[in-house]
């Protein structure tokens, strides 16, 4: 078993040490996120000479804000770093399978990370460091491994594990703990609701007004909240909430998160 730290704090982009590859290897088809359409392998317009984004500072207005919700978990500058050592890999005909792959590896440390530092789900602690070793390891590996891996698959297995975390942590917690796992709350009333210890998993909260709603200790595991309005929520405790999902809502400064998630 590998040391107990909190690989969340490593979890996030430093473009400074990657080179565009989010900008550069991933198709696009335009929508409400991205404006434009985007083939594979192609540099994004926007793209300057020095891998820097020309309209950064405009991209809701300039129709980008997925860009805005967007964050890697750390995947670019580990592809660049680490799995090629330090060289430009955007010509290489794998670097897409292993940017993807890396990405959801990457996602699932947050979770393990985050399901570990739960303190009700001691009695899962050894499953959940092998989980996450074996997900650290994979880091590691060469590109081949990484283009051929079975992401699927390790995501089953954790998801299995990340629910009876979940289901140990809220039972343990105050709150109606209702399962509104994958429901369709897209522009949904929820304002100043008490959702307590929920489970959200999955569901579809796209520009639901949680207006000072309680979602203290809810699971929003893969919650699509893009424009969700969490002015005034308090999302104290809250599983498996991520940095894009933040992003991508609609946040203010009575909003209160996670210990460890910036606004
Ligand atoms: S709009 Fe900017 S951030 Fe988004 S893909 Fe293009 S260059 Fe990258």
């Amino acid at each position: 078993m590998t040391p107990d730290v909190d690989d969340r704090a490593v979890l996030h982009a430093d473009c400074s040490r990657c080179a565009a590859l989010c900008c550069v290897l991933p198709p696009f088809a335009a929508s409400a996120d991205f404006a434009i359409d985007k083939p594979a392998g192609r540099p994004c317009p926007n793209l300057a000479g020095d891998d820097r984004c020309r309209i950064h500072e405009q991209l809701p207005e300039r129709g980008f804000p997925g860009c805005v919700a967007f964050d890697c978990f750390g995947a670019g500058q580990q592809v660049v770093q680490v799995t090629y050592r330090g060289r430009d890999p955007r010509a290489e005909p794998e670097a897409l399978a292993v940017l993807d792959a890396m990405r959801q590896l990457s996602e699932l440390l947050w979770y393990l990370a985050d399901a570990l530092a739960r303190p009700a789900a001691a009695p899962l602690h050894a499953e959940l460091a092998a989980a996450r070793d074996r997900a650290r390891a994979l880091r590691e590996a060469g590109a081949r491994e990484l283009a051929a891996l079975d992401t699927g698959a390790l995501r089953r297995d954790a998801g299995a594990l990340l629910s009876e975390v979940s289901d140990r942590v809220r039972r343990g917690l105050p709150g109606p703990r209702t399962d509104r796992s994958g429901a369709d709350l897209v522009g949904a009333a929820l304002r100043g609701a008490d959702l307590r210890a929920g489970c959200l998993r999955g569901a579809y909260l796209i520009g639901a007004d949680l207006r000072r709603a309680d979602l203290r200790g809810a699971d929003l595991l893969g919650a699509d909240l893009r424009a969700a309005d969490l002015r005034g929520a308090d999302l104290r405790d809250a599983l498996f909430l991520t940095l894009p999902q933040v992003a991508a809502a609609r946040t203010d400064g009575a909003t209160r998160l996670p210990e460890g998630l910036a606004r």
